[in-house]
């Protein structure tokens, strides 16, 4: 019942989030603000509760300050994905000063037999409510599965960051394109000559 703690749809929307930076690459995929549209479109997992913030402008209208706000919740979460396994009371402090500035507040939610828990912004910004949800989802894996299982993929050219929530918890690689090209380049390197 590890997993009722926290939802791994967001978790991934974390992770995701900090990898539209590809700090070696150079790469930015969230420079305009059609592109944080289509990324919170491909990632409804951190869509607020449609209840409270359908009115007004509604979650579609974005603007430059929305941009620049999830800009510096993507440096906070990769803050935190790089650090917990080396520094955790680092991350854990980045993390609750992140919770505490978004206003994220625990709602009880129920509906159709089902009650539920999950952590919503007190505010209708946009970035404040992707901040609660993706720092308290890494919070809570933090806190059932260890701060170990956050980490920076072992690929030398890549950096991407992850979240290990595997049984056994041996992820070294963002992906298995990446964990593949590990294996060959080490089988190439033995079979050189030297
Ligand atoms: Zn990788």
């Amino acid at each position: 019942m590890r997993d009722a703690y926290y939802s791994p749809l967001v978790v991934q929307t974390a992770v995701d989030l900090a990898n539209t930076l590809r700090p070696i690459k150079g790469e930015d995929a969230l420079e305009t603000v059609q592109q944080l549209r289509d990324f919170l479109d491909d990632h409804p997992a951190a869509e607020p509760p449609s209840s409270a913030a359908n009115q007004g402008a509604g979650p579609r209208h974005l603007t430059r300050a929305d941009l620049a706000e999830v800009r510096a919740l993507r440096e906070t979460v990769r803050e935190v994905l790089e650090r917990a396994n080396t520094d955790p009371v680092e991350a854990a402090a980045l993390i609750n000063d992140g919770l505490r500035r978004s206003r994220a507040t625990p709602v009880l939610r129920h509906e159709d037999d089902r009650w539920w828990t999950e952590v919503t912004s007190d505010t209708d910004r946009r970035s404040a409510h992707l901040a609660a949800t993706t720092l308290s989802a890494l919070a809570s894996v933090i806190a059932t599965l260890g701060p170990a299982r956050l980490g920076v993929c072992a690929g030398p050219t890549c950096r991407a960051t992850f979240v290990d929530l595997s049984r056994n918890g041996s992820k070294q690689y963002c992906t298995r394109t990446c964990s593949h090209r590990a294996s060959v380049a080490a089988y190439r390197s033995r079979r050189s000559p030297r």
